[in-house]
């Protein structure tokens, strides 16, 4: 594992060129390896040897990047995917088929409770979805024989419900099965879920990591953790023979590397949701500088939760660090340097006036996006969570006046004045 700082690990993990080689990790815009004998291609096939050899599989530029993020969170291996949607995919289908079970937090990303509760249940995988601010008694109820894996977010969107980390690993631990966490807006410079007992994260790359709104993408790191064979009949995956690549057993062949590379072998040979490596090569711009903008992301949206909170307009901020959440603690606890640069809120007046304080801000603007150097807002329930009825919406932690404030990395005065301006705006019509 990488001695060096975080700062250090952003700018130069991952790659290290070799005398005469590209100081730049290069984009290997190919989809295809060269070999001199068929042997050598059969032993890649075989999965004896580790080499590239098609791009669907692997390929330099992308492993580069997924090193580097797998470095930053203190992992063992990871893999990227071309959306973080595909990452929580790949994360939970690796480990999971028709007729298992998963416990997952209800203050879910939209997407994310979507993809659980009605494609994988079309799968025939069923989701129990928690309040995870449950006392544990309460928790321990959702699991079954066929429970295979607890999934969460470490700092929720857009609900900013802080995770207990150790409380939801505990729980999984008990009952055999590894903790999951989407680590998307906290990202591994705030917190490392690892370190509380995590075992394999997941990102939407396309978020801070990447940063700047340029590329779609995705992240699966794996700690290495978590014992299959001391599980073995609840992963069979993992821990009886693949007939299709002549009946090795990952668990047994790759150790602590086994979930990666059955994900990687099994899941992207088939299903093939493969980072572009040109974006991969952008995403690693992204990253570079993660630990320079995440820390100014947080400062700016402390500044903007306090005005908010002392606002007459507001009827309520939920963000981690200001001192009166629900989620101070926690935050102190897992993430002492900062949350993120999201903040919820909703307006005196409610739905109506939360939507028309939206549409009279010009520096924040109205996207599909979150986690970006460009300060923009959203409002879930009208927006990225549209499908879900008011009891789903409220389940998820999700009110119907919830706006999301995405603050960037622009002045921080600058955009105090563009909010007292729509502020201004909908007091003077109500
Ligand atoms: C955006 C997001 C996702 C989905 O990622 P995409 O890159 O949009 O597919 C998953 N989890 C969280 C927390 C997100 O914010």
């Amino acid at each position: 594992m990488s001695t060096n700082h975080l700062e250090t690990i952003c700018i130069q993990g991952g790659y290290h060129p070799s005398k005469g080689e590209p100081r730049i990790v290069p984009i290997y815009q190919s989809t295809t390896f060269k070999y001199d004998t068929s042997e050598q291609m059969g032993k890649l096939f075989d999965l004896e040897e580790e080499g590239y050899f098609y791009t669907r599989l692997q390929n330099p530029t992308n492993d580069a990047v997924a090193a580097k993020i797998c470095e930053l969170e203190g992992g063992v291996a990871a893999m990227l995917t071309s959306s973080g949607q595909a990452a929580t995919f790949f994360a939970i289908f690796n480990i999971c088929s028709a007729g298992d079970h998963v416990v997952s937090s209800a203050s879910i990303y939209g997407g994310s409770s979507n993809l659980f509760t009605v494609t994988l249940k079309k799968l025939g995988i069923e989701f129990t979805l928690v309040d995870p601010d449950a006392p544990e008694e309460e928790l321990e109820k959702a699991f079954r024989p066929n429970t295979k894996a607890v999934f969460a977010e470490t700092i929720s969107n857009p609900s900013l419900v802080v995770l207990d980390i150790e409380k939801f690993a505990d729980l999984a631990h008990r009952h055999g099965v590894p903790l999951i966490v989407d680590n998307t807006f906290a990202t591994p410079i705030n917190c490392r879920p690892f370190d509380f007992g995590a075992d394999i994260v997941t990102h939407s790359t396309t978020k801070y990591m990447d940063g700047h709104g340029m590329t779609v993408g995705g992240c699966i790191v794996d700690s290495g953790n978590f014992d299959w064979m001391a599980h073995k009949e609840k992963f069979p995956g993992l821990t009886t023979p693949d007939e299709s690549y002549h009946g090795i057993v990952y668990a047994e062949r790759f150790g602590k590397k086994a979930y990666i590379t059955k994900a990687t072998a099994q899941l992207m040979r088939d299903l093939g949701a493969i980072q572009a490596p040109h974006n991969a090569f952008l995403l690693n711009i992204g990253l570079e500088t993660l630990h320079l903008r995440v820390p100014r992301h947080c400062e700016n949206a402390q500044k903007i939760a306090e005005y908010l909170q002392s606002h007459r307009e507001v009827a309520w901020v939920s963000y981690p660090g200001l001192k009166g959440s629900r989620y101070y603690d926690l935050a102190q606890k897992y993430m002492p340097n900062g949350s993120c640069g999201v903040i919820a809120f909703g307006l005196k007046g409610g739905r109506d006036v939360s939507i028309r304080f939206m549409d009279h801000l010009k520096l924040a603007c109205i996207v599909t996006h979150v986690a970006d150097a460009r300060t923009c807002v959203l409002h879930p329930a009208s927006h990225t969570h549209r499908q879900l009825s008011e009891e789903q919406l409220i389940e998820a932690g999700v009110q119907p006046d919830l706006i999301r404030l995405s603050v960037g990395i622009e002045n921080v005065d600058d955009l105090l004045a563009d909010i007292q301006q729509a502020l201004a705006f909908v007091e003077s019509e109500a």
